[in-house]
């Protein structure tokens, strides 16, 4: 049997984690009930450096109960980082792993999908939504064309995936070799290989609390997902800077032809536009590679994406050795 851990990055969640402590000490002892994972699978929320009594709420938890656990990062990292903390953490206890919202969006139940898929030898399990009824019309507009973005940058993503996966320590383990700093999980982690499969959910409204995730966040979000994975923005400008060169070219004989020809060309229009027009072009093109060049920036730099300031499963692991040691 295999030991799981949930892996839960918690923002400011004071008001859900309680519903969802609940909802998953449910599942968990069904699960452990069925014998479908070891007794000593575990709940691990990450603390993403929240303002509010989340991480007390974390410890209290902890304390009532051994199947949850807690970490807390030094400071707010954001999502991503906070999921990839929770998980290389995770991989030092756990067999398999699975990336859950704290919001309870994601229906638990897809777990049992989860396991199945990976009975039959799976290392990557993806949560699909079946429906996106449930988000405003924005939303769900706004997402389908970033999919379709995404994969004609040629990203491999799959299509209506969150974070919510199952993954086995090997393809953790694999992951922990991409040293990036600029993460995007969701297209990083089709990158490893191994078996996969999908599992269909229906995704429910946030039961508490409000989304972290303003529309600001989420274009920034949109952004890394592209110039973090996909080089393509910067072939399309070169291709762009070659047309306008071409158009230039032609443009420079059409006219010397009609000076050949002794006629004066009004050029002040002419003129005027292909320097604003060109003016604007460079002006893109050298923010699109001002982009990638800020990534190398931060890459080179090799800083670490979390520091973890307290790891309650270590914490505990530490005080029994002590107790060991002092009963000798
Ligand atoms: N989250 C986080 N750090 C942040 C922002 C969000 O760990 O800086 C967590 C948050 O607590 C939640 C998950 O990421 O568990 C997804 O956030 P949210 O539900 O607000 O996003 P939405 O579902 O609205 O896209
Ligand atoms: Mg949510």
């Amino acid at each position: 049997m295999e030991t799981l851990y949930f892996v839960i990055p918690c923002y400011n969640e004071e008001e859900m984690l309680p519903l969802t402590a609940k909802a998953l000490i449910g599942k968990m002892d069904q699960l452990m009930k069925d014998g479908r994972i070891s007794p000593d699978s575990k709940v691990m929320f990450v603390d993403d450096g929240s303002k509010d009594n989340t991480w007390e709420i974390i410890e209290k938890l902890h304390a009532s109960h051994p199947m949850f656990t807690g970490v807390k990062l030094s400071r707010n990292r954001g999502h991503q980082n906070a999921l990839l903390a929770g998980m290389m953490t995770a991989r030092k206890y756990a067999d398999i792993i699975v990336s859950m919202d704290a919001d309870l969006q994601d229906d638990i139940n897809a777990v049992d999908g989860f396991l199945d898929k990976r009975a039959e030898g799976c290392e990557i399990v993806y949560g699909v939504r079946s429906s996106r009824e449930k988000d405003s019309r924005f939303k769900r507009g706004t997402a389908r064309a970033y999919y379709k973005l995404l994969s004609k940058m040629g990203v491999e993503i799959t299509y209506d995936h969150a974070d919510y996966r199952l993954m086995s320590r090997r393809a953790v383990d694999a992951l922990a070799d991409f040293p990036e700093v600029n993460l995007f999980l969701r297209g990083l982690v089709p990158m490893l290989g191994f078996k996969s499969d999908k599992v269909e959910y229906v995704r429910n409204e946030r039961q508490a609390g409000e989304s972290k995730y303003p529309l600001k966040k989420m274009l920034s979000f949109a952004v890394e997902g592209i110039t973090s994975l996909s080089v393509k923005p910067i072939r399309f400008i070169t291709t762009i800077g070659l047309l306008v060169f071409l158009v230039s070219i032609f443009m420079l004989i059409y006219f010397f032809v009609l000076w050949c020809m002794g006629r004066t060309v009004a050029g002040w229009t002419t003129t005027v536009v292909s320097v604003w027009a060109l003016g604007g072009l460079q002006l893109l093109a050298i923010g699109v590679i001002g982009e990638y060049i800020g990534k190398i920036y931060l890459e080179t730099k090799h800083r670490p994406t979390f520091i973890i300031d307290r790891d309650l499963e270590a914490e505990e692991n530490e005080t029994m050795k002590g107790e060991n040691y002092d009963g000798k």
